[in-house]
C-alpha cells in the first residue's frame, strides 16, 4: 500500500506536537487516529477519530492499535517542563514506563508495521552537560548512562526496549530524541510549560520597562526547535529505514538570559530580569550534534529561533488577550 494511503496512530494527540502531527499527516492524506486522556486544548483535532484512553492500561493500549494500523507515533508522556520533571520522579517514571512499555507490546500483537518513539534529550548524560559552552551532544553520548532522574531514565529504557523488540522480533522501530521543541498551541502556563512558552507569556504580562522572574542565573543554555521543523523530522524518520536513536533538535544554542532578549525584543518591550536562585535550572548546557541526523534524514531543521518565537510570542499573546489577562487593545498596536 502507498504509505499517504495507511491507517496511522498518533498518541498523545491530544498535546502539542502530537496535535501538530496529525494536521501535517491529515494534510499528506493519511488516515488518522488520534489517542490521548485529554483532547487538544486550543483547537479541535484534525483527526479522523479521537478517542480518550488511558495508555497506562494494557487494554485501552490494544483498543488503539486496533484495526490495521500500520504506523503509531508514540507521543503520549507524563511530561512538562524542568520544575514539573524534577517534582514527580515516582509517578512520571512509572506512567510513563507503563504507556511505553503496553504500547509498544499492543502494537506488535495488532500487526503494527512501524512503531516511533519520541525520547528526550535528557537521556544525555549529566556529566558531559555541566558546561554553558557545552560541546554538542552526539548519539553515542548517552553512555555510560546517567540522565536526568526519573524522566530521563525512562526515555533511556524505553528506548532499549524499542531495540530489544527490533532484535528478537524483527519489529520495526525508529527512536527519537527531541531537544527543546516550542510553537504556537503549546501550553504555556499552568506548571508543565517549558521556557520558551513560559518566558513569552511572562514577557506579554509585563509592563514596558518592568521586570520579570527567570529560574537560574540565566547562563544555562540550550537549543530549541521549531514544531514544524519537529513534524517534519518526525515523518522523515518514520519514512527512513533507521533504527537507532537519532537527535532531532537544532544545533546552535542561546542563554536563558538572552532568550528573555529576544523574545522581549519582538514584544518590543525593555525589560529587567530578576534571577529566582532557588528554581531548578537542569543541566548547564545542551546542544545537538546534528552530523547524525544530517547523514540519515539528508536534512534539519531550518527554522531560526527568530523566525519561530516571533510566532509563538504573537500567538501566546493573542491567548492572554482573548483570557482576558492583557489588553487586546496592547495586542492590535504591537502588530
Ligand atoms: P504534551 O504534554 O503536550 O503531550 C503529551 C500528551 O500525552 C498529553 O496530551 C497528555 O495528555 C498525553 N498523555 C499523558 N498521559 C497519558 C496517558 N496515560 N494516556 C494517554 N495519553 C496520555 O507534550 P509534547 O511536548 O507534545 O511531547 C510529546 C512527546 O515528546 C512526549 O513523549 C515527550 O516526552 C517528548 N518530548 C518533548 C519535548 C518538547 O520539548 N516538547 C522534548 C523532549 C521529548
Amino acid at each position: 500500500m502507498e504509505r499517504q494511503h495507511r491507517r496511522v496512530l498518533v498518541t498523545g494527540a491530544g498535546g502539542f506536537i502530537g496535535h501538530h502531527l496529525v494536521k501535517r499527516l491529515k494534510n499528506d492524506g493519511y488516515w488518522v487516529r488520534g489517542v490521548d486522556v485529554k483532547l487538544p486544548e486550543y483547537e479541535p483535532s484534525a483527526a479522523d477519530e479521537f478517542e480518550l484512553l488511558d495508555l497506562r492500561a494494557w487494554d485501552n493500549c490494544l483498543l488503539a492499535t486496533r484495526g490495521d494500523i500500520a504506523e503509531v507515533y508514540n507521543l503520549a508522556a507524563d511530561m512538562g517542563g524542568i520544575g514539573y520533571i524534577t517534582a514527580s520522579l515516582a509517578d512520571i517514571a512509572r506512567n510513563n514506563t507503563l504507556i511505553n512499555t503496553h504500547m509498544l507490546e499492543a502494537a506488535r500483537a495488532n500487526g503494527v508495521q512501524r512503531f516511533l518513539f519520541s525520547s528526550s534529550a535528557c537521556v544525555y548524560a549529566g556529566y558531559k552537560q555541566k558546561d554553558a559552552d557545552v560541546t554538542p551532544l552526539k548519539e553515542e553520548d548517552a553512555y555510560p548512562a546517567d540522565p536526568e532522574p526519573g524522566y530521563g531514565w525512562e526515555k533511556l529504557y524505553a528506548e532499549q526496549l524499542c531495540q530489544y523488540y527490533w532484535h528478537d522480533f524483527g519489529f520495526e522501530t525508529r527512536i527519537v530524541r527531541f531537544h527543546n521543541v516550542y510553537g504556537p498551541l503549546g501550553t504555556y502556563d499552568g506548571g508543565k510549560e517549558k521556557a520558551p512558552a513560559a518566558i513569552s507569556r511572562k514577557v506579554a504580562l509585563a509592563r514596558d520597562g518592568g521586570e520579570i522572574d527567570v529560574w537560574g542565573d540565566g547562563l544555562q543554555t540550550r537549543s530549541f526547535m521549531y514544531v514544524d521543523d519537529c513534524v517534519e523530522g518526525l515523518v522523515r524518520l518514520m519514512a527512513s529505514d533507521f533504527r537507532d536513536p537519532l537527535n532531532l533538535g537544532r544545533d546552535d544554542i542561546i542563554s536563558v538570559n538572552d532568550l528573555v532578549k529576544l523574545i522581549a525584543s519582538i514584544a518590543g518591550k525593555q525589560l529587567r530580569i530578576r534571577h529566582d536562585l532557588a528554581k531548578p535550572q537542569g543541566v548547564r548546557g545542551r546542544n545537538s550534534d546534528n552530523t547524525l541526523l544530517r547523514n540519515v534524514l539528508g536534512w534539519e531543521p531550518s527554522i531560526t529561533l527568530e523566525q519561530g518565537l516571533a510566532v509563538t510570542y504573537r500567538w501566546i499573546e493573542v491567548e492572554l488577550a482573548r483570557a482576558g489577562r492583557i489588553s487586546s487593545r496592547a495586542v492590535v498596536a504591537a502588530q
